[in-house]
């Protein structure tokens, strides 16, 4: 494999116009000092807090790199443009937060919208929703602590579960797979449970369902050979999106403060070794398990496409799909897309200050000296040099 596949920045960056790479560099120079991040995402609570006008400023600086439009009917611009690079979308309406079952059955709404939008679009293979948004955190924890559930809490479970149902059944009519998104690791066993119950439901020929594995937690190994034996027993395709995981400060602290072991692992290194060893599971395994791997890492990219090449998988097996967020790592999601590999970005939509917790994620997740920014100014800045203008 050509290390230099990912150095093609004419490829990766066909779409961006000489001013929206101006955009980029500034930002991504901005957001690679961890410090600035920490203040910038503390001062934005801030001034939303006192409803202070800074909605544009984020819509131009972070909102435009990270998100595809305010509706559906922008984000669809961008799935038309990207689909001429061989490459698919997952659109997501993303907005964080919901707490009341109100909120609840308007994300569902959305949600099936999403769905019905994407039949119609052969682009849009998938879409997506986050547990938290069709039920209440606190359920999710007691159901992973094994708690016993009191009667108003049965009642509550029982709705959470009309909803993900809902959501499927809607996905089966309208041949749409959906990715469920994976949280904090205390809530997660209780999202796991509702979700295999539904793959053994919906997943008879093929993965309708995708549950999200986070490689940085130290027992997801066990998890992927848990559900394949499962699955087995079951008789279902166990459907995965696997990832490192994008909780890791809040996971560190919570388990630092309540004093248990953390469940992250120790350092960078295990983290990218277990989440290797995943892809190499998956890959043995690539007959029984439909996945998707969401990473902007470009060795780990390698290694996937090394290890099909290697059990003579073709770049289009329909098992096995490659995802990077919208904003993020175009050099890996164009050039594998142009060697015929299933690709997909993820695009998250809506309004601007329901977006703001992930606009902030994906400001931290670049931040930081081993952060994805100087990665991504590195490639900005060949690209200059390539059209020959300044920055
Ligand atoms: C399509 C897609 C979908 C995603 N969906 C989800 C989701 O549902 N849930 C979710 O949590 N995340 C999700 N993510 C984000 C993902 O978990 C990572 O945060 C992000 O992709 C960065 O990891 P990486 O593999 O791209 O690359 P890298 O930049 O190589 O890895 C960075 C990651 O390594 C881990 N890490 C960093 N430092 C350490 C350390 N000191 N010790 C241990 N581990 C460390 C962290 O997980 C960090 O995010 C998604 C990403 C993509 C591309």
């Amino acid at each position: 494999m050509s290390n230099n596949l990912f150095d093609n920045t004419k490829l990766a960056f066909e779409l961006k116009s000489n001013n929206s790479l101006r955009k980029s560099l500034f930002l991504f120079n901005i957001i690679k000092y961890p410090l600035i991040v920490k203040l910038g995402s503390v001062l934005i609570k801030f001034f939303l807090k006192l409803k202070f006008p800074i909605t544009p400023i984020i819509k131009n600086l972070l909102f435009d790199q990270f998100c595809v439009g305010l509706n559906e009917k922008e984000s669809l611009m961008t799935v038309k443009k990207l689909s001429k690079y061989n490459l698919r979308s997952i659109l997501h309406y993303h907005v964080e937060g919901y707490e009341s079952e109100k909120s609840f059955d308007k994300c569902l709404a959305n949600t099936i919208k999403t769905i019905k939008s994407a039949s119609k679009n052969s682009s849009i293979p998938f879409t997506v929703f986050k547990p938290t948004g069709l039920g209440s955190l606190k359920l999710f924890h007691k159901i992973a602590q094994g708690l016993v559930l009191n009667d108003r809490e049965k009642e509550e479970l029982q709705r959470v579960e009309k909803r993900f149902d809902s959501c499927f059944q809607s996905c089966k009519k309208n041949g749409v797979k959906i990715l469920i998104d994976s949280e904090e690791s205390w809530i997660q066993p209780g999202v796991d449970l509702l979700v295999e119950k539904y793959m053994i439901k919906y997943n008879k020929k093929d993965a309708l369902i995708f549950n999200t594995v986070q490689m940085y937690l130290k027992n997801k190994i066990k998890y992927l050979e848990y559900l394949l034996s499962f699955s087995k027993k079951n008789s279902f395709v166990p459907g995965v999106k696997v990832v490192r995981g994008a909780y890791m400060e809040k996971e560190r602290s919570r388990s630092k403060r309540l004093g248990y072991d953390d469940p992250i692992c120790n350092s960078k290194i295990q983290t990218d070794k277990n989440f290797n060893d995943a892809l190499k599971f998956l890959v043995k395994n690539f007959e029984y398990f439909n996945f998707i791997v969401g990473s902007h890492n470009e060795k780990s990219s390698h290694l996937l496409m090394d290890l099909m090449k290697k059990n003579k998988i073709k770049n289009n097996n329909k098992n096995i799909w490659f995802a990077q967020l919208y904003g993020m790592s175009d050099q890996i999601s164009f050039n594998i897309a142009n060697l015929g590999y299933n690709v997909c970005k993820l695009l998250p939509y809506g309004p601007v200050n329901e977006v703001i917790p992930y606009l902030i994620r994906r400001a931290e997740e670049n931040s930081s000296v081993r952060g994805q920014s100087s990665r991504e100014l590195d490639l900005i800045k060949k690209e200059f040099k390539r059209r020959r203008i300044n920055s």
